[in-house]
């Protein structure tokens, strides 16, 4: 019973930040999305993919989360991206308070879109509210079409879906209908991306979707 206590504190704490993150980011018309996904689904890649689509046309920074290391940062940092490191030190996703103490190292005003890269796991990023307007998830077909009925939570809180690595479709079981299928029983309408990072195919749709949302955000 304690336990089940203490978790209900934390995500309440959790919410009251998210809640001072949302201000912010409203405040600057900025479209913030918290993208989460397994260890090697290609988060890093279609960061550095939707960095260069949207060159000249969105003013991009990125918060990079791992448990240890800059390896990530330092990829995004070659795009020339503003980028800052968030490492959890063993934590297995990013809160909300750590974003706050992020958004400091940028100037807001000159940006966009805010993309946040969770740390590589499925489960407990689901619970915690970073102040995004949508959570992304990345799905990759190495992984199989099991994830979403494997891990329902975070496909129902997505805003939308992106299956990357399709171009290795034929060397795999997965089976896409079945993918698609299993996350529209659990989320009917969200927007689902088929997208390779290696080929380049599929992302034109990902990077208008990501425009028309950043236009809406930033008019509101
Ligand atoms: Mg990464
Ligand atoms: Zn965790």
């Amino acid at each position: 019973m304690t336990e089940i206590k203490i978790l209900k504190n934390i995500l309440a704490a959790n919410e009251g930040q998210a809640a001072l993150n949302r201000e912010r980011f409203a405040r600057h018309g900025l479209l913030a999305l918290n993208l989460i996904a397994s260890p090697g689904a290609g988060k890093t890649s279609l960061l550095e993919r939707t960095i260069d689509g949207l060159a000249g046309r969105c003013r991009i920074a990125v918060i990079e989360g791992d448990i240890t290391g800059d390896h990530d940062a330092r990829r995004i940092a070659k795009t020339g991206a503003p980028v800052v490191q968030v490492n959890t030190e063993g934590g297995c996703h990013l809160n909300a308070a750590m974003i706050g103490e992020a958004l400091r190292e940028f100037a807001l005003a000159e940006l966009d879109i805010i993309i946040i890269e969770n740390v590589g796991n499925l489960v407990c990023p689901a619970e915690f509210d970073l102040g995004e307007a949508f959570k992304i998830v990345v799905l990759s077909v190495p992984e199989g079409d099991d994830k979403p009925a494997k891990y329902p939570l975070i496909f129902s809180e997505a805003g939308a879906v992106v299956i990357n690595k399709v171009d290795m479709l034929a060397a795999t079981d997965f089976d896409l209908a079945k993918a698609e299928r299993d996350i529209r029983k659990i989320n009917p309408h969200v927007p689902i991306f088929q997208i390779s990072c290696r080929s380049g195919q599929g992302l034109d749709a990902w990077l208008d979707w990501l425009v028309r949302q950043q236009k809406d955000h930033a008019a509101e």
